[in-house]
């Protein structure tokens, strides 16, 4: 296959190449201060991007076009519209305004919003993010849009995280100009997410209701094989699996998705693929598309992509991990270490703002990537624990105790000091990189957040951490404005000395997976808000709304509206669970089961009346056996059944929420045991779904 990826890559965008030759000079410029400064669009600057978003659609085969975007659920949304306009003689032409590019009216009144347009209206607008390039997929372009009710109230994800890099660009600006660094006009924040993901065969995935229904295995015995051999993790490609990898590669780069590492995962049949970074706005709308992306090109390769947290158990569940910096317009990273004394300066502010923003908000940050999906994995030793800490590496942890104990003062009687002696070393990535049981790991340039769900939507953890880094420079900024230059030094040493001493209780380098360390962060008064339920609370605490409305991230009405969708979401998720559990045990298991008792029993009879007096024990020893599992899976199902009924009943989102958790996955737990056992006594042909061992070893 000869393919010309340069050419390919971007070929179905509408990028700034494609801007530049399609637009009159003067709109080009309007357009790009618009994306680059967030200043006012015009109608005629506004008219102009259609025609040529138009012409340019067309020329690629576009018929359709839809205002792309993302409600508060983890997946995206679009309503298409054709460009043809009829004119009036049985003809069309095809057209497309500045208005219709930049807002639109779905009747999207049947997506979430906790009731914040019931009061209102019922409607809510789209209004297009220039700052997202347009793109084209089937036929259709797709512009990327944020969706509000008509009183302006974000009914989504991408509207947060605009306003949150907002408040973030203005606030490291801000510090970087009383740093001394005048010229930095505009800080972004990158971010770079893993994705990881399994792959089955499709005409197995069909046969499981809990795949299809849930997009997780609810019952299932372990394979004789799991992931004890180690044989997979970054294992040669399967021919099946690197030609979907191949495919899937070639339809991102196509979007301008900078897809560029992939391998095999730990668990088997699992596998990541990670783009190269791009401004977080960008970034989420990447993820949202890679998602997609990957589901459909597995489906034209006869496999089925499953995004869920975890799909199987007893082997690794997915996770994303969200890596994450800041950088300047001049192209300056902040979180790279410096290479002299101002740089270095520069550095230790911003990430002494990270570890303080990370210890005052990680209840937050738990809460951002907290899901019924997640749930099974934070905590389970394969993912981080619930407890969200920083590991730091050796070095900087040193760098920051000197600058506590005030071990750098040089001893030649004057005051001679030097933040982090002369200049900081290079972090060798190997030297930071070895802990994978840290939740928030500096990587040497970045911090890389890893309690992520591999189903979710990049968007909230990155709302979250935007503002609090945001908040923590400005209460920094507040007790460095005004020094004079030549005192700035001194000062930001002695700021760094109060805020590790306050924070350093949140910064752990050790093995996040032993139980010593969630008692010592218990101990260090480090949260741990173990699942969903018991985290969410926190989401409407006061603190936290004091947050989020002190810098316009939400109003506190969007904060409850989402804090109820959230709950909500959970007790849905595993009350689909539950319907498909019992479905499949009652309708599918206990059949079988009983279909093999029968079969058993024939033999035994045969047996008998061939040769009289016979005794038949082993038909006798598995038919009682199996009788009891079905009596148990009989009583399990009962009480499953019941359980959820009460549940459902239950009115408050919260105590709703609670029941699901303490009961209903408890009973399903329980449940599972006994149909599993019995799965593992009942022949492959006579069971009603395919076995963990087909489903993970069968590509
Ligand atoms: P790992 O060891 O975790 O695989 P990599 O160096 O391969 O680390 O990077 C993982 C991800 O981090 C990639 O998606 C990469 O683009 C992203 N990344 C690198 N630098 C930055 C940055 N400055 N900001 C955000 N993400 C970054
Ligand atoms: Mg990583």
């Amino acid at each position: 296959m000869t393919q010309n990826i340069p050419e390919i890559y971007g070929s179905l965008v509408f990028n700034d190449r494609i801007m530049r030759s399609k637009l009159p000079k003067d709109m080009y410029k309007a357009l790009k201060k618009t994306i680059e400064n967030g200043t006012h669009l015009e109608l005629d600057v506004a008219n102009s991007v259609a025609v040529a978003m138009k012409e340019w659609a067309i020329e690629n085969g576009a018929t359709h076009y839809t205002h792309w975007f993302q409600p508060m659920t983890n997946v995206t949304a679009e309503k298409h519209d054709s460009f043809i306009s009829p004119t009036g003689d049985g003809q069309v032409i095809m057209d497309f305004s500045g208005k219709e590019l930049v807002k639109g009216e779905p009747d999207a009144s049947s997506f979430p919003s906790g009731g914040l347009r019931a009061t209102f209206e019922a409607r809510g607008y789209t209004a297009w993010d220039p700052t997202s390039p347009a793109f084209i997929k089937d036929g259709t372009l797709y512009i990327p849009t944020a969706f509000c009710s008509y009183s302006g109230e974000a009914l989504d994800k991408k509207t947060p995280l605009l306003r949150s890099m907002d408040t973030l660009n203005k606030a490291a600006v801000n510090m970087l100009h009383i740093l001394g660094n005048k010229g930095i006009k505009h800080v972004s924040t990158t971010v770079g997410p893993e994705q990881e993901y399994f792959l089955v065969p499709k005409e197995l995935y069909k046969e499981r209701k809990d795949l299809v229904f849930c997009g997780r295995t609810l019952l299932g015995a372990p394979a004789p094989k799991g992931q004890e051999m180690e044989d997979h993790y970054f294992g040669t490609l399967k021919p099946k699996v690197a030609a979907y990898m191949h495919d899937l590669d070639v339809e991102l780069w196509k979007l301008g998705i900078p897809a560029k590492t992939k391998h095999n995962e730990v668990a088997p049949a699992q596998h990541e693929l990670a783009p190269v970074f791009d401004t977080t706005n960008v970034a989420v709308d990447h993820n949202q598309l890679t998602m997609e992306v990957m589901k459909k090109v597995a489906d034209k390769h006869d496999l089925v992509c499953l995004l869920h947290e975890k799909p199987f158990e007893g082997i690794n569940g997915s996770g994303k991990h969200n890596n994450w910096s800041m950088i300047t317009d001049d192209g300056v990273n902040l979180l790279d270490p410096g290479k002299t004394p101002a740089e270095n300066i520069q550095f230790l502010v911003f990430l002494m703002a990270v570890i303080k923003a990370v210890d005052e908000y990680a209840d937050l940050l738990r809460i951002s990537v907290a899901s019924a999906g997640n749930d099974h994995r934070l905590g389970a030793n394969e993912a981080p624990p619930a407890v969200v800490s920083i590991f730091l590496g050796d070095e900087l942890t040193e760098i920051l105790k000197s600058i506590e104990n005030d071990t750098y003062f040089t001893s030649h009687g004057a005051v001679q000091m030097d933040i982090g002696a002369t200049v900081l070393p290079h972090f060798v990535k190997d030297n930071t990189d070895r802990n994978r049981t840290s939740p928030f790991a500096f990587t040497g340039n970045k911090f890389e957040f890893r309690m992520l769900g591999s189903a979710a939507s990049v968007a909230n953890p990155n709302i979250v951490l935007n503002t609090a880094v945001a908040e923590a420079l400005d209460q920094f900024a507040k007790e460095l404005d005004g020094i004079a230059p030549e005192d700035m030094e001194h000062a930001v040493h002695e700021l760094i000395k109060r805020a590790i001493k306050k924070h350093k209780r949140v910064i752990f380098n050790g093995n996040g997976y032993t139980d010593e360390w969630i008692e010592e962060a218990e101990k260090r008064g480090l949260y741990n808000l173990k699942s969903t339920p018991d985290a969410l609370p926190m989401w409407i605490a006061q603190k936290n709304i004091d947050l989020f409305t002190k810098h316009s991230i939400f109003t506190s009405e969007e904060l409850h509206s989402r804090y109820e969708i959230w709950l909500e979401n959970y007790s849905k998720t595993i009350n689909i669970e539950s319907n498909t559990m019992i479905e499949m045990v009652q309708k599918d298991l206990l059949p079988s089961v009983m279909s093999y008792i029968e079969e058993i029993a024939s033999t035994a009879s045969l047996k008998a009346s061939v040769v009289p007096g016979i005794t038949c024990e082993s038909e006798t020893a598995l038919i009682t056996k199996l009788s009891g599992l079905q009596d148990a899976m009989t009583k399990g199902l009962e009480k499953l059944k019941a359980d959820t009924v009460k549940a459902r009943a239950t009115e408050d989102v919260l105590e709703n929420a609670k029941l699901y958790q303490a009961e209903v996955l408890v009973d399903m737990e329980e449940l599972r045991k006994s149909a599993d056992e019995a799965e593992t006594l009942i022949p492959d042909d006579l069971l009603p779904y395919p076995t963990y061992g087909k489903l993970l070893f069968y590509i």
